[in-house]
């Protein structure tokens, strides 16, 4: 059993371990982190061993400020001294390419490494305090949804993990946005709360999207530049299914008031139909929705499904901040099938949809009229 130290008062405690060797799980704003010494190659194995994470994808090395990146890279470009300057403290993981001091291990054998200044006062003071940088990848068992708070973190890793520094729910609830600056433009490698267009506002260019992302995954001829998303992520034990319109995807989710209150009904009583099938062979069934459209799954019927409404679809933020506890919940309770309506792509919609496309393992329906 690990210790779990609130705030400010375990930070001491949490840097002895990290230079000692040992791994201390860490708040950020967007999920929690396992933290080991990120120059030490066998605390980074201990990371891996820890999640159950295969040792081929990449760790996140977490700095307390600009200065600390120096030593760990062998180049750096303006577009990241940039980027730095007006994201960091945030949730925005740099990649570029690794100075020798930084192990093969942290890297996943791979030539670049990733770098990110989280913003959470606890945990840029246990940074600055350790006087290391900190390899942390997501504080939960490999494939399964990220922790957002520190009893999700002692659920997965109780036993495996030397302390936990908990400072509450997370803001965000989704991983750092992840932009590759090693290449001839730079690119998104994972959606987060920082979206493509405001990192090209900053740089004054076109950033692209690596073609994973859209893809889901590994797809023929697509190989994701991040190794990470080529796993099975975010899952629930639960065989999840997406449900939108053919007029939504087709306009993009732009559409008219009337049309958007049709969509809504279509696909609430399409997530009814398959909800009942679903209950009458005898299994547990949940359902994702939105505030705008929880009256459409109250009518009538003696249904037992769980129904957890995610946030406010008009600020993806409030349902990225949710998603991970409703899929830990939905585990907890045993739930075998979950349907979840689709959301636009856009700004941080992009993010959530990334993550809810991965848990459902990119099943989506079309509810039909
Ligand atoms: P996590 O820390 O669990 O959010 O996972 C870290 C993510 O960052 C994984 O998807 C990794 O594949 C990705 N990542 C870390 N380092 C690199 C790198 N050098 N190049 C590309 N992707 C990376
Ligand atoms: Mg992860």
């Amino acid at each position: 059993m690990e210790t779990i130290v609130k705030g400010m008062e375990g930070v001491a405690q949490a840097a002895e371990i990290i230079k000692k060797g040992g791994l201390v799980a860490f708040p950020t704003e967007t999920v929690y982190g396992l933290g080991g010494n990120a120059l030490d190659p066998e605390a980074s194995r201990k990371i891996y061993a820890a999640k159950g994470r295969p040792s081929d994808n990449p760790l996140i090395v977490h700095v307390s400020c600009i200065d600390e990146v120096k030593p760990l890279v062998s180049a750096f470009p303006e577009d990241a001294k940039l980027l730095m300057e007006n994201f960091w403290p945030g949730p925005l993981t740099i990649i570029m390419p690794k100075a020798d001091i930084v192990p093969y291990e942290t890297t996943g054998g791979l030539e670049t490494v990733a770098i990110r200044c989280p913003e959470n006062k606890v945990t840029l003071e246990f940074i600055r305090e350790a006087g290391l940088p900190i390899a942390g990848p997501s504080a939960n068992t490999s494939g399964k949804p990220s922790p957002t708070e520190a009893e999700h973190v002692r659920h997965d890793l109780d036993g495996k993990i030397d302390m936990i520094l908990d400072d509450g729910p997370v803001g965000i609830g989704v991983e750092s946005t992840i932009v590759d600056l090693t290449g001839e433009v730079p690119t998104l490698l994972r959606p987060g709360a920082i979206t493509v267009e405001d990192l090209s506002e900053v740089l004054g260019k076109k950033v692209e999207i690596d073609p994973a992302i859209i893809a889901g995954g590994v797809r023929e001829g697509i190989h994701p530049k991040a190794p990470g998303m080529k796993y099975r992520h975010y899952a629930p034990n639960a065989k999840m299914t997406l449900v939108t319109t053919a007029l939504l995807k087709e306009k993009d989710y732009v559409v008219t008031e009337d049309e958007r209150t049709a969509a809504d009904r279509q696909v609430a009583s399409c997530i009814d139909k398959l909800v009942r099938e679903d209950e009458a062979a005898g299994l547990r069934v949940g359902i994702i929705c939105c505030s705008e459209t929880r009256d459409l799954y109250n009518s009538g019927a003696e249904r037992k499904a769980d129904i957890k409404v995610i946030g406010h679809r008009s600020e993806p933020l409030s349902m990225t901040h949710e998603l991970f506890r409703v899929l830990r919940e939905f585990d907890e309770d045993k739930i075998e099938r979950i349907y979840a309506e689709s959301y636009s792509d856009r700004g941080v919609g992009f993010a959530l949809m990334n993550r809810m496309r991965k848990a459902a393992g990119m099943t989506e329906i079309l509810a039909e009229d």
